[in-house]
């Protein structure tokens, strides 16, 4: 199946063939033409499965047939939970949107920023993707009218719900008028999520996209025994000896990722930490420089591990592991996505190894383990 057999305009044809989009995803096999077609859908579906184009491609070629709306009334509202989600899509809307012979200029708002600079950049805005507790700011001061949405998505809908929008969505949803098509984006599937699917959506398609776990067969794992004092020794030899040129690290606190970033640095690895505590423009700056292959090492917090999409992302090492298997399992699915294969590196303490075991046997994937004198050996350059 190609995209030309979807119903796409040929001028969206034209920029996925640019942007070296040779066949459609799953995902955007069975959401396109059912949003081309206004009706309403559930995808079950992960960053990596190709949803974002899987909504933003039929919205953009449906904008035609939609009239332009009075003045700071726009026509599609997207919501998300974080503001890298809400720059990520709204980049892609961008990037489609060139294209598109009717006016259709998107833009991103959320907090973190001046909301006077967002208000004055609503002037035309047809397209809006929103963390919630923004969009409620700009809703109240008359910046924005959600009167003529056309087409309301909510992506990352669980991750939403998780972190505590449920009553900023309820009231969002008093302002969009009743006929409307909804989408609805969520990882996972829980009775928090289906209750809003009853609520908003009307005969959707459900489209359920395998979860994370079953692109884990293409990641190579590799887990190091080691003491927690040459935890950074070992990560040096590893980024050096391996010439890692893109390396993104997870660690479990801020505090400690600004401490790996600082100390790779000493050590003449150039690195840079995000995480909650850094401004929004320190984040966005590191994420945009980490993706253009100009900053070597990304120091994360689980904040990352969600959501954020780095193309051909060949490693990702795990300094200290998450709580949860299931951010272990979204932090290492940054690499080894859409076909590329990716390493993920796990350093393991002796206070970590009964962790790590229950990690692996809730990834149902038993992880090759370098005992301590391996782990020695690489630290000395032998290995
Ligand atoms: P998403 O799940 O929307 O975050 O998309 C994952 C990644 O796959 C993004 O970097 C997209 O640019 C890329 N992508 C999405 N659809 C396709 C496609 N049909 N062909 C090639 N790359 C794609």
């Amino acid at each position: 199946m190609s995209f030309a057999h979807l119903n796409l305009p040929e001028y969206l044809l034209n920029v996925l063939t640019k942007q070296h989009y040779t066949d459609p995803y799953p995902i955007q096999e069975q959401a396109i033409p059912t949003i081309l077609a206004k009706k309403d859908l559930m995808g079950i579906a992960q960053t990596g499965s190709g949803k974002t184009a899987s909504y933003v491609l039929p919205i953009l070629a449906n904008m035609e047939s939609i009239p332009v709306p009075k003045a700071r009334h726009v026509s599609v509202l997207v919501l998300v939970p974080t503001r890298e989600l809400a720059l990520q899509v709204s980049d892609v809307f961008k990037q489609f949107a060139i294209a598109v012979p009717s006016r259709c200029k998107c833009i991103a708002v959320h907090g973190g920023v001046s909301i006077n600079v967002q208000r004055l950049a609503m002037n035309n805005v047809r397209i809006l993707v929103a963390t919630p507790g923004r969009l409620l700011d700009l809703i109240q001061s008359n910046a924005v009218h959600l009167s003529a949405v056309k087409t309301l998505v909510l992506d990352e809908a669980d991750k939403m719900l998780n972190r505590g929008f449920k009553e900023e969505m309820d009231e969002i949803f008093t302002f969009l008028p009743k006929k409307r098509q909804n989408l609805l984006f969520s990882a996972t599937l829980s009775p928090k999520i289906e209750d809003v699917q009853n609520a908003l959506l009307q005969d959707p398609l459900v489209i359920n996209i395998l979860p994370e776990e079953s692109h884990i067969d293409l990641i190579q794992q590799t887990a190091y025994a080691v003491s927690p004092e040459q935890k950074g020794p070992l990560l040096r030899a590893l980024i050096s000896h391996r010439k890692m040129e893109q390396v993104l690290i997870f660690t479990s606190s801020i505090y400690q990722a600004d401490l790996v970033a600082d100390k790779l640095n000493k050590h003449n690895i150039q690195a840079r930490a995000v995480h909650s505590k850094k401004s929004q423009h320190s984040r966005t700056d590191a994420l945009h420089h980490f993706k253009l292959g100009k900053l070597r090492v990304l120091v994360a917090t689980d904040l990352l591990a969600r959501g954020i999409d780095i193309q051909f992302l060949p490693f990702v090492i795990n300094y200290e592991l998450p709580r949860s298997p299931k951010d272990f399992v979204h932090r290492i699915g940054r690499t080894g996505r859409a076909e590329n294969p990716g390493e993920a590196l796990t350093l393991v303490t002796p206070e970590d190894e009964h962790h790590f075991k229950v990690i692996q046997k809730k990834m149902k994937k038993s992880v090759p383990l370098k005992d301590k004198n391996q782990t020695l050996e690489i630290i000395a350059g032998n290995a």
